[in-house]
C-alpha cells in the first residue's frame, strides 16, 4: 500500500469550475493500492476577506500583531480557518459527482494537534490511524490546510500560507511516498521568468537550495514547509494545477541532495528588492559592542540579514553595515538612534534603494572560482557591489536596486543557466 498527499492552493480552487478540474486531477492519480489525501487552501481571496471581517469585528484590537494579541487571536483563528472548511466540502462533493468515494476530515476529526500559539501555531502531532485506514480503503480524504486544534480543543491557524506546511506535515504523518503541491506555476525556475525569458524549470532541487530560494523571495513554497520536508525527509513536488488532468506535468522535485546526480555549481539566481542598508560609522571597538547593537535591533523586531564589519580609519573604531527588510529600516534607524550615545556610534546612514541578488547551488561546496565568475559578470555590466555575504551554497551581493534585472540576467548567463 502506498500513499500520496496532494495539495491545492487558493487559485487552484478559486471557483467551482476549478474545483471540478482539481477533482479530475485527483481522479487521475487514483491507482489500486494507493491511498490519497488532499489538502486544500481556501478559495482565492477568501482568507483576506475573513481577516478583514475579524479585524472589523475586533475594532481597535484589530490593529495589533494579527489581532491585538492573545486576547483576540483565538477567535481570529475561528473566523479565518473557515475558508478551508468550505473548500474541503466542495471538493468532496465534486469527487463524489465523478463517482469517487471521498470525505472531508476537519482537523478535530483527525486530529491535527498544534501548540496554542494562535495565528502562528505549529503542528505538534497528527494521528494517522483513522485517516490512514480510510484512505487505504480507497476513500479520498480531503483535509483543510492551515489549521489544527490545541490540546484544549481550540482551533488554531498556522500563519498565512500555512497550508503548504499542513500538507507536508500530513505526508510525514501518513508516511506518504511524496507530497505533490499543485500551484499556479509549473515548477521551480532557475530564476524569475518575468525577468529572464530564458529561465528554465528545474527537474530537481535539493531541500537546502529550495530553502535559500524560498527565503529569498521565490515564493513558490512556504519556507516552513520546506524546512519540515527536509527534517522529515518528505519528497515534495511542485507542479501546475492548470495542465489538463492526465497530461504530462513533471514539475520540480524537491529532494535530498544525494538524489541529484548532476549537481549544478549554480542552480538558481534569486533576488529581493525589499532590502535596506544601514551603516553605523565610527562604532567604539570593544568586546560586547556587536552583541549590544544586534540585541537592540532584535528587541526592536528588526530582521537583520547581512552583516559586514570593518576597521574604521580612527583607531579604536569600526564601521558596521547591516541589511534588513526595507519596511523595517525606519524602525532599525530609530532603535539605533536611541542608543547611539550609550553605545558610541558617530554616525548612522541608511540606503533604501538597494537589492540583494544571490546565486545558489549545492555544487558550490566543491567548486572553486564561483565567486570570481559572479564578480566578473557584475563588473562587466558596471554593477557596483556594496556588500557581500556567503554561505556554503550561496553568494549574495547587495547592489543598487536600479540594476537588479541587469544583474540577474548577467548572472543567469554567466553560470550557463539560459535555456537553449
Ligand atoms: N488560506 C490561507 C492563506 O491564504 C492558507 C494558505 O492558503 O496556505 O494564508
Ligand atoms: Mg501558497
Amino acid at each position: 500500500m502506498s500513499r500520496l498527499v496532494m495539495k491545492f492552493g487558493g487559485t487552484s480552487v478559486g471557483d467551482v469550475e476549478r474545483i471540478a478540474r482539481v477533482a479530475r486531477i485527483v481522479a487521475a492519480e487514483r491507482q489500486p493500492g494507493r491511498g490519497l489525501a488532499v489538502v486544500v487552501s481556501a478559495m482565492s481571496g477568501e482568507t483576506d476577506r475573513l481577516v478583514g471581517l475579524a479585524r472589523a469585528a475586533a475594532g481597535e484590537g484589530g490593529n495589533g500583531p494579527v489581532l491585538g494579541g492573545a486576547d483576540f487571536n483565538d477567535e481570529y483563528d475561528v473566523v479565518v480557518s473557515t475558508g478551508e472548511q468550505v473548500t474541503t466540502g466542495l471538493l468532496a462533493l465534486a469527487l463524489r459527482r465523478l463517482g469517487i468515494p471521498a470525505r472531508s476530515w476537519q482537523n478535530w476529526q483527525i486530529p491535527v494537534r498544534t501548540d496554542a500559539a494562535h495565528a502562528k501555531a505549529r503542528v505538534a502531532e497528527i494521528a494517522d490511524e483513522d485517516i490512514g485506514a480510510s484512505i487505504d480503503a480507497g476513500i479520498v480524504a480531503i483535509v483543510p490546510g492551515f489549521q489544527g486544534i490545541t490540546e484544549g480543543e481550540r482551533i488554531t491557524t498556522l500563519g498565512r500560507g500555512g497550508s503548504d506546511t499542513s500538507a507536508v506535515a500530513l505526508a510525514a504523518a501518513l508516511k506518504a511516498e511524496r507530497c505533490d503541491i499543485y500551484t499556479d506555476v509549473d515548477g521551480v525556475y532557475t530564476t524569475d521568468p518575468r525577468i529572464v525569458a530564458k529561465a528554465r524549470r528545474l527537474e530537481k532541487i535539493s531541500y537546502e537550495e529550495m530553502l535559500e530560494m524560498a527565503s529569498l523571495g521565490a515564493k513558490v513554497l512556504q519556507t516552513r514547509s520546506v524546512e519540515l520536508a527536509f527534517a522529515k525527509g518528505v519528497p515534495v513536488r511542485v507542479l501546475s494545477s492548470f495542465v489538463e488532468p492526465g497530461a504530462p506535468n513533471p514539475g520540480t522535485l524537491v529532494c535530498p541532495e544525494d538524489e541529484i546526480v548532476e549537481k549544478q555549481v549554480v542552480s538558481g539566481v534569486a533576488y529581493s528588492r525589499d532590502e535596506a542598508k544601514v551603516t553605523l560609522l565610527g562604532v567604539e571597538d570593544h568586546p560586547g559592542v556587536a552583541a549590544d547593537i544586534f540585541g537592540v535591533l532584535s528587541d526592536a523586531n528588526v530582521n537583520v540579514d547581512m552583516i559586514v564589519q570593518a576597521e574604521a580609519r580612527q583607531p579604536g573604531r569600526q564601521n558596521i553595515v547591516f541589511t534588513c527588510p526595507d519596511r523595517e529600516a525606519t524602525r532599525a534607524v530609530e532603535a539605533m538612534g536611541a542608543v547611539r550615545d550609550r553605545i558610541g556610534v558617530e554616525d548612522i546612514h541608511v540606503r533604501r534603494d538597494v537589492a540583494k541578488v544571490s546565486v545558489i547551488g549545492i555544487g558550490m561546496k566543491s567548486q572553486v572560482g564561483v565567486a570570481r565568475t559572479m564578480f566578473q559578470a557584475l563588473a562587466q555590466k558596471g554593477v557596483n557591489i556594496e556588500a557581500i555575504a556567503t554561505s556554503e551554497i550561496k553568494i549574495s551581493v547587495l547592489i543598487d536596486a536600479a540594476y537588479t534585472e541587469l544583474a540577474v540576467r548577467a548572472l543567469h548567463t554567466a553560470y550557463g543557466l539560459d535555456a537553449a
